[in-house]
């Protein structure tokens, strides 16, 4: 049986394949660069906290300008111990999916539209 998660991801999936696409400029509220593991809250290394996460200039990232795609990323807990090693979801349709999934309704300014593909 698939987890709440595993299927937000499927339908993410179907969504991106008929043209789901994010627009607008990203407020730095951050909840796209943090996540919950096993029930603890954990952090992207390269994330500074400057203010509540999901408001508006809340975060800065340390590496954004040198990003690339799959840019390794160690996520932290809250006493900063490393948990496990990922990647940086940038320019690619992980990208789309981890802020649909993490950040739009929680504080994300990006917006969601639909491009139904042409039928013919
Ligand atoms: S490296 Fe990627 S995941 Fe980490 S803070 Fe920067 S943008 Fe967020
Ligand atoms: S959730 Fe949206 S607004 Fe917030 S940091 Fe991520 S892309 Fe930017």
């Amino acid at each position: 049986m698939r987890t709440a998660q595993e299927n937000l991801v499927q339908t993410h999936g179907a969504l991106l394949r008929v043209g789901l696409v994010l627009e607008g400029i990203c407020n730095k509220c951050g909840v796209c660069c943090v996540g919950i593991h096993e029930g603890e809250q954990v952090f992207c290394e390269n994330l500074e906290i400057l203010g509540e996460l999901g408001s508006p200039d809340a975060t800065m990232c340390r590496i954004h300008a040198s990003r690339v795609l799959n840019t390794p990323i160690w996520m932290l807990n809250s006493v900063g111990e490393r948990v496990f090693e990922t990647i940086c979801a940038k320019d690619n349709e992980l990208e789309t999916r981890t802020i649909l999934e993490k950040g739009i309704g929680r504080g994300c300014s990006l917006g969601v539209r639909l491009i139904c593909p042409q039928i013919s």
